[in-house]
């Protein structure tokens, strides 16, 4: 099958072959990036919830598992996770007629289910807000101006003109991503637009309140102490108009730390007045690495930082990154690259 790339505004044309893909029932894989968060969970069970009313059998195949304050989502409980279950997860890549990656533009985001999804020849539908994308997919619709996946996918389902079968359980799939990705409408990826997708979901009966209560409002007491913990971390490196915090295994240990716990942690440095590039450092004894999350407030490219230094990615202002050095390490080499390349946020 030829490639072709779907942007925001298409034609019908463009269109058309995914349609007549879809015109027959299909068993339909739906993944989301590795360590997936609100707009990669979101956008993956929203559409699929509505591919299914579309006819079609769907799995969700999560690389690795999400973050409980996600637990809430509809249909999350169906969600396989492909590093639990590699026997199963294998059996569903395989078994696949169609494969759509969401909210990730590089197969290497899906850790070691890359190996499996590099060797499939079954058509690949890419929808995805991040920078640069790969060439892997029949289909790719990229935007990076998009503020989240989430509001790709409504989009989407424009294209397909099913919008009017999106129900309440879609819309809290999707309004879950548009939140999260924008930091509640903070972020400036956030525009009119997201505001008018996130009204229409809401005209499909959610209320917003409740779902920003459900993703934020259910913190186990010691996760708030562990962000106390980062909170009396954090360095600010004024001549860099940056700030950067860490957390080490031991702290992570003794607060009993659960997947999700440091979602938005970062977001704190850039309160700071003057600072405009954050990052937070946290270790991953498992993994031995330190994972990073760079944040960035005007003109900062993390991204483009991120890919030089630190073998990771994203967009403009939020993108994230690895090391294979201590956390100490990690620290010392970032203020390094900071002052070497006399870098102001
Ligand atoms: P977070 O810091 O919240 O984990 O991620 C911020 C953004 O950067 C997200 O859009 C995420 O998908 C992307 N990102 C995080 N880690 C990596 C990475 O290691 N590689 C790439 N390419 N992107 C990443
Ligand atoms: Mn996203």
């Amino acid at each position: 099958m030829t490639k072709k790339t779907i942007f925001a505004s298409m034609n019908e044309n463009d269109i058309q072959d995914l349609k007549n893909l879809l015109a027959a029932p299909k068993k339909i894989c739906i993944i989301p990036h590795r360590s997936p968060d609100g707009d990669a969970m979101g956008s993956t069970l929203g559409l699929s919830i509505m591919l299914q009313k579309l006819g079609h059998s769907t799995t969700v195949l999560a690389p690795n598992d999400f973050p409980n304050f996600l637990a809430w989502l509809p249909e999350s409980e169906k969600v396989a996770i492909y590093e639990k279950d590699k026997t199963t997860g294998k059996k569903i890549l395989h078994d696949a007629e169609i494969i759509f990656t969401l909210d990730f533009n590089a197969l290497h985001r899906t850790g070691e289910m890359q190996e499996v999804l590099s060797t499939l020849t079954v058509p690949f539908v890419m929808i995805d807000h991040h920078q640069m994308p790969d060439d892997y997919a029949q289909f790719t619709y990229s935007d990076p101006k998009m503020g989240s996946t989430c509001e790709m996918v409504y989009n989407f389902f424009g294209f397909l003109n099913v919008t009017n079968l999106i129900d309440s359980q879609i819309a809290s799939c999707l309004y879950t991503g548009i939140v999260t990705d924008s930091g509640s409408f903070k972020f400036s990826s956030t525009t009119s637009t997201t505001h008018q997708v996130a009204g229409k979901l809401l005209d499909f009966g959610i209320d917003g309140g409740i779902i920003q209560s459900n993703l934020f409002d259910n913190n186990s007491f010691e996760s708030l102490q562990l962000l106390g913990k980062a909170l009396t971390n954090i360095k600010v490196l004024k001549e860099h108009n940056a700030a950067y915090t860490f957390l080490t295994q031991a702290d992570l240990d003794f607060y009993k730390y659960h997947k999700g716990d440091t979602e938005g942690i970062v977001n704190y440095c850039l309160k700071i007045k003057g600072v405009h590039l954050a990052a937070i450092f946290i270790e991953n004894a498992d993994e031995k690495i330190t994972k990073i999350s760079f944040r960035s407030m005007g003109d900062f490219n993390v991204n483009e930082f991120a890919r030089a230094y630190f073998q990771g990615g994203g967009h403009v202002n939020a993108a994230g990154g690895k090391s294979e050095l201590s956390v100490p390490d990690t620290l010392a080499r970032f203020e390094r690259i900071l002052s070497d390349n006399n870098i102001k946020g």
